[in-house]
């Protein structure tokens, strides 16, 4: 198999050959058919995520078809198409239990080891995962089967940014029909949590983003309003659009500046919700006036949209299918494996909803 690693940080993936090993008892061999280029995998190229480990093989967000599988597995069968699902999912935990398997206590490849070994050199997996690869070994509660008839490019974003924007709308915040919605951000996430909060029958929905392409985008993908926050103060406008009394529901969707968190919190009417979708840099700090929430405002993190994987994956293969899910808008760009690094730099310059490789 082929797979892009990143052996530093700020350098470009390398492109490599491996040799994976047969599958253990619980785990499933997958040939890996598309996989989005998600701006977490660009923040561990740009060194924000030292918590990973390096040489590792990025990406996850992937789909792809099961090719071998280890004796203990039962879940999957070879030739099942699969989504893969970053976060483990043990079934026995605290939160698995309390219906959080986005928050299961196991790390993400089950015991903390990487599990492609090759001539000598181990190499791990971005999220247990490793999608920028032709094949990859996952454990069997990382794969969720899903209909044939599905694309797989559109099913690989269902993977990661999908969930973790329309989830952050319909299962973290359970927005409600006719409740007013901000939206910090309009890149792969951010349109979602627009997506998820119109699904949810938000209104109004307001964009907020310094660039117009991505504003226009947002409009597409369901925002009544938009606010383009280089040219005037976004809380303001917020307000103002909402008769003074900010949104019910806001969504940070950036991760990148604690300022966007504290504009997200400053928009919010009383009893709001602030939900944090963004991955910020470690150590990003939000600086506000506590006195700000005693009007019983809330602030929530949202991890991989409160995903149960088994169940939402499915369920956002069915919305698609039946034409309220809108994914085929958000493959701007389809890249070889080998353009992997040309996928960043368009990541990086805000051109693209997302970019997928296409690894077949
Ligand atoms: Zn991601
Ligand atoms: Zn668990």
């Amino acid at each position: 198999m082929k797979a892009a690693v990143l052996y530093e940080t700020d350098t470009h993936l390398k492109i490599e050959e491996f040799d994976l090993p047969s599958p253990s008892a619980n785990q499933v061999r997958v040939r890996l058919v598309a996989s989005g280029v998600c701006h977490s995998d660009w923040h561990v190229v740009k060194g924000d995520w030292p918590q990973v480990r390096l040489p590792v093989i990025l990406g996850h967000e992937g789909a792809g078809v099961v090719e071998e599988i280890g004796t203990d597995v039962t879940q999957v069968q070879v030739g099942d198409h699969v989504i893969l699902s970053w976060k483990r999912n043990c079934g026995y935990c605290e939160m698995c239990q309390k219906g959080y398997p986005n928050l299961c206590a196991l790390p993400a490849d089950g015991s903390g080891k990487p599990s492609i070994k090759t001539s000598g050199r181990e190499i791990d997996q971005m999220s247990g995962l490793g999608t920028f690869g032709t094949e990859t070994l996952v454990p069997q509660d990382a794969v969720v089967p899903i209909d044939k008839d599905m694309p797989f490019a559109q099913a690989a974003l269902i993977g990661c940014g999908v969930m973790t924007g329309v989830g952050a709308a319909i299962n973290t915040a359970q927005v409600t029909p006719g409740s007013s919605v901000a939206v910090f951000g309009c890149g792969g996430v951010g349109l979602n949590c627009i997506q998820g909060a119109a699904l949810s029958g938000g209104e109004p929905i307001i964009a907020v983003d310094v660039l117009d392409n991505k504003l226009e985008l947002g409009r597409q993908f369901g925002a009544t309003h938009t606010v383009n926050a280089s040219k005037a103060d976004p809380v303001e406008q917020i307000k103002e659009i909402t008769d003074g009394r900010g949104v019910h529901y806001a969504f940070e969707a950036i991760g990148l500046i604690g300022e966007t968190f504290r504009q997200a919190i400053l928009c919010t009417r009383s009893r709001g919700m602030t939900v944090f979708v963004g991955h910020a840099p470690e150590n990003t700090a939000v600086e506000f006036d506590a006195r700000m929430l005693m009007p019983e405002k809330m602030v929530i993190g949202s991890m991989y949209g409160t995903a149960r994987p088994h169940v939402d994956f499915p369920r956002l293969v069915s919305l698609y299918k039946g034409g309220q899910l809108k994914l085929d808008e958000l493959v701007t760009r389809t890249y070889p494996l080998e353009g992997v690094n040309e996928a960043f730099e368009a990541l990086a310059r805000g051109e693209v909803a997302r970019s997928v490789l296409d690894l077949t």
